[in-house]
């Protein structure tokens, strides 16, 4: 839509030419990017009628400057000028070390800031005290001194070491003095809206000496003129929607702008995709995604590649959300935490650690060590590193990996203190001796990172007097990489991920707006932690308002010019209502107030899968069906709770009999409290079946007696395990207690850790077997009690025993009791022991235990049924076995769930 416009400006270049009398070349047309420079060019050639053209020279504000060498003038690069700032923000001590990196980046972007629009500040801090005081409105000065202070007295300590050059924004505004100064060329500018003040004040001073074209915007049609109304704030939006409609009786907007609202990041993805897939069909071949959510842009782009769409992404990702970053992060990380097991192995399974090692060597060692970790227990501390690097031999590779390791720790921990050259160049051997300095340079953004690294080196070469130890490198690195982009650009595509000031004057054949949210469709900057927008806007720096402005012109722009446009944004994020980005909420508002219809369609949704696009609940879980063959044919009790939990869960671990191995574990976790919690009472309870024989002290004494016993089986160093031991010390009474008053009810110890079994026909050609160890089973005069003990929560065993129905287990446990003592109508009592109450409770089921016994085998039988008649089986499990599943990343809950 912009092909006319470009031929109108072409006209005008020619005329120009013939009416200054100069050829083509002899003048210079500023373009606000490269793209829009390539269809000038096109339409300079098409308005000439030649084949061939020789055209201007066409190029950016910012490149044409950069032609302009200024002898004898220094450069001093942002990174020195952060570490200036760095250093004398801690010779004065007046933040925390956390803060300084960050409140020296936001120092020199203020700093540019003031360059760029052609500001100074008082000679005294004193006068600049009072220029803030005024434009805060207040006499209250203790605060407004320090922020005074601190940003005078930084800004004049770097005027006053001219030795050490000026900054890339004050040579940048040089470059555009000088090229005003030796204006020789005519000159021509393109979307002069988007220049700031000072490159303004230059096409100010080169209009002195040369002539200077000021092309007028592209003029906007209907649409514009619709858009304009509904974002000018001012007389009722209603009255200007009836007023619109009489001039304008059909919507501009109608079928050319859309708004769908989704479910959340992968409905988005989904929706975008199948909106660039229709638009694909339909021919069009130039799409800009602009965008505003870089998550939502990844998962896009990851589903595109997927059928093989190429996207030349412009947006970039900052470096330090690249693998390679994070590989050199996780390394100093782990030094700095001296070894902890889980860094180590983390460090080992990433491909920057021996990464000239094959993939199965390096698995192997990785898997040795695990098991090694899971048998003697975590590592931590290169010293008890070292112990294991001893135990195995010279050429086992688990021995050379550990060496690998201290070698490339040795540079970094040799030294306390150094200059950031020199801690660069440690960095750089200690990643070679880790192995990993060949696969960084091998990829894309670690070749990026390597050449920032060394750059950032030879610009901090001559930095003098300051040092700084290991932990103050890595916050430097980890600002360095969160301030370099990396650009993929290796791919050609029609199809480009871009950005708002991006697209100006560049010509598409559709456009989607990613992320078109309130809080994320709006500009970012002008958010210092210096002054106020109030202070910002009377010291003549650029406010808020402005750069909103700004956004929605180029929004109108962008929108004005292409012949459709789809906005996207999720409808919630996490519980939250996401509104839709106020501008178009307006411009929507107003749609329906002139022309009665809204721009809001949900047709794109049809292409999303099913579940995202309607509640965002389960409805796109997995539901896999068994095969027969894999079925099992013994499910255990826990099984059999995993199998009503959730049914999918049942299927990973127990069909595919996949589980997570067991965890290295640092500490004496719940788990195993409870386990040996079980062990003491039987081994007490088979020693002692009657307590009431014993007298208080006879039986406490015993009981402890044998509570230590067990407990000794782990180290009486471990916090922990003195913790757990306690706590059930402190519980023996109540329990003896509890103990007692049972056997007055008249139930009596019978057995305990009671393994029992009990086998029914599915049908003709299956059966399945039901298995479990009792806890314990007592007698009494109207039967047997079958009991678990328990040192979870007494609130959820009261629930679960009030639905043992549905929570499975007293019901499996039932039914396995009678199989043991002999039949379902001896089971008198199904309870749980509750241990980690103030007192020991019996938590009995409510329902009579046989009746709950054969409801559960009949359940039991009929699932078995539909599982092999090819039943599926749903994920469907509640938010609360969700939150324990130990197959949650398999299932992807939280991901079809988004
Ligand atoms: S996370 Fe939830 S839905 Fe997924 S398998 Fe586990 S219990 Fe089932």
């Amino acid at each position: 839509m912009l092909t006319q416009w470009y031929l109108d400006a072409a006209n005008t270049l020619l005329a120009q030419t013939v009416q200054l009398n100069i050829a083509l070349p002899e003048m210079v047309v500023l373009v606000p990017n490269f793209q829009a420079g390539q269809l000038l060019v096109r339409a300079l050639t098409q308005a000439s009628g030649r084949a061939v053209l020789l055209p201007p020279q066409i190029l950016t504000l910012p490149a044409w400057a950069e032609t302009v060498v200024l002898e004898d003038i220094a450069v001093l690069p942002d990174s020195r000028r952060t570490v200036l700032l760095y250093q004398s923000l801690k010779q004065h001590a007046w933040f925390d070390e956390d803060a300084l990196w960050p409140m020296s980046l936001e120092l020199g972007r203020l700093f540019d800031e003031l360059t760029r629009q052609a500001l100074g500040l008082p000679e005294t801090a004193e006068a600049f005290g009072e220029q803030l005081a005024m434009a805060y409105g207040t006499r209250t000065q203790t605060a407004i001194t320090f922020e005074a202070c601190l940003v005078h007295e930084l800004w004049y300590a770097l005027v006053a070491r001219p030795q050490e050059g000026v900054s890339p924004a004050a040579l940048y505004v040089m470059q555009l003095a000088a090229l005003a100064r030796t204006a020789s060329v005519p000159l021509c500018v393109l979307y002069e809206s988007s220049l700031d003040r000072q490159e303004r004040l230059f096409l100010t001073a080169y209009a002195h000496r040369q002539v200077v074209i000021r092309l007028p915007a592209p003029q906007g049609d209907d649409a514009t003129a619709c858009l304009r109304v509904a974002w000018t704030k001012g007389s009722s939006l209603h009255a200007r929607a009836q007023e619109l409609a009489c001039r304008m009786p059909g919507s501009p907007w109608q079928g050319r702008l859309q708004l769908t609202g989704t479910y959340g990041l992968e409905s988005e993805a989904q929706a975008a995709e199948a909106q660039i897939r229709l638009w694909l069909a339909e021919g069009r071949q130039r799409i800009a995604v602009v965008v505003q959510d870089r998550l939502t842009a990844r998962r896009l782009r990851a589903l595109l590649e997927r059928t093989q769409i190429l996207v030349a992404d412009e947006t970039g990702w900052t470096l330090d959300t690249t693998v390679a970053s994070a590989g050199i992060m996780r390394w100093l990380d782990t030094v700095r935490a001296d070894f902890p097991y889980p860094d180590v192995l983390d460090l080992l399974q990433s491909q920057q650690c021996c990464a000239d090692w094959q993939a199965t060597q390096r698995e192997q060692v990785i898997s040795h060590l695990q098991g090694w970790l899971r048998k003697h227990g975590p590592v931590h501390g290169w010293s008890a590193w070292l112990a294991v690097m001893k135990a195995h031999a010279v050429d086992d590779p688990l021995h050379q990996v550990l060496l690998r390791l201290h070698h490339a720790a040795e540079p970094l921990l040799s030294q306390r203190e150094r200059a950031l050259p020199a801690w660069l160049d440690v960095l750089e051997d200690s990643f070679r001796q880790l192995g990993g300095l060949m696969h960084l340079s091998q990829d894309q953004a670690g070749a990026q990172l390597l050449t920032l690294l060394s750059t950032r080196k030879q610009e901090l070469r001559h930095v003098s007097g300051l040092t700084l130890n290991l932990q103050e490198f890595c916050r430097w690195l980890d600002h360095a990489l969160q301030g370099a982009q990396f650009v993929d650009s290796r791919v050609d595509s029609p199809l480009v991920f871009t950005h708002l000031a991006a697209s100006r004057l560049r010509d598409f054949d559709a456009v989607l707006l990613l992320g078109a949210d309130a809080r994320q469709w709006m500009p970012s900057g002008a958010n210092s932690v210096f002054f106020n927008q109030s202070v910002r806007a009377t010291l003549g720096l650029s406010t808020q308002t402005e750069l909103l402005e700004q956004f929605e012109q180029d929004t109108a722009a962008l929108l004005a010019h292409a012949p459709v446009t789809r906005v996207l944004w999720q409808l919630r994020q996490g519980d939250e209502d996401n509104p839709l980005a106020p501008g178009f909420e307006r411009l929507d508002l107003l749609h329906q107030m002139a022309w009665g219809t809204s721009l809001r369609d949900t047709s794109l949704l049809q292409w999303v899968r099913p579940g995202l696009a309607q509640t965002g609940t389960s409805a796109g879980s997995p539901r896999p069906v068994a095969h027969t063959r894999l079925i099992p044919e013994q499910i255990s009790v826990s099984a059999y709770r995993s199998l009503m939990d959730c049914p999918y869960q049942f299927f990973i671990r127990h069909v595919l009999g996949l589980s997570a191995q067991d965890d290295i574990r640092a500490d004496m976790v719940k788990s195993d409290y409870g386990q040996v919690v079980h062990a003491i009472l039987h081994d007490f309870h088979r020693a002692f079946p009657r307590v009431t024989d014993l007298s208080t002290d006879a039986a406490e004494a015993a009981l402890q007696a044998i509570s230590r016993t067990h407990f000794s089986r782990f180290s009486d160093q471990d916090f922990f395990v003195r913790a757990w031991q306690a706590r059930w010390r402190e519980k023996i009474p109540n329990y003896l207690q509890w103990q007692r008053d049972r056997e007055q009810d008249g139930w009596c110890w019978h057995e305990g850790e009671i393994d029992a079994a009990r086998t029914w026909a599915v049908d003709d050609q299956h059966h399945v077997t039901l298995k479990g160890r009792i806890d314990r089973i007592d007698s009494g005069v109207h039967g047997w009690s079958v009991l678990d003990y328990k040192t979870g929560a007494t609130n959820t065993l009261k629930q679960d025993a009030k639905s043992a129905d549905e929570s499975v287990q007293l019901a499996a446990y039932a039914v396995l009791a009678a199989q043991a003592v002999g039949g379902d109508a001896m089971i008198a009592q199904a309870a749980f022991v509750s241990l980690d109450d103030v007192a020991t409770l019996t938590v009995a089921v409510d329902e009579s235990p046989p009746m709950i016994a054969a409801c559960s085998a009949e359940r039991l039988v009929s699932l078995f049924k539909a599982m092999y008649a090819g039943t599926p089986l749903p994920a469907n499990g509640r938010t609360t076995s969700c939150a324990r599943c130990e197959v949650r990343g398999v299932c992807r809950r939280d991901h079809w769930l988004a």
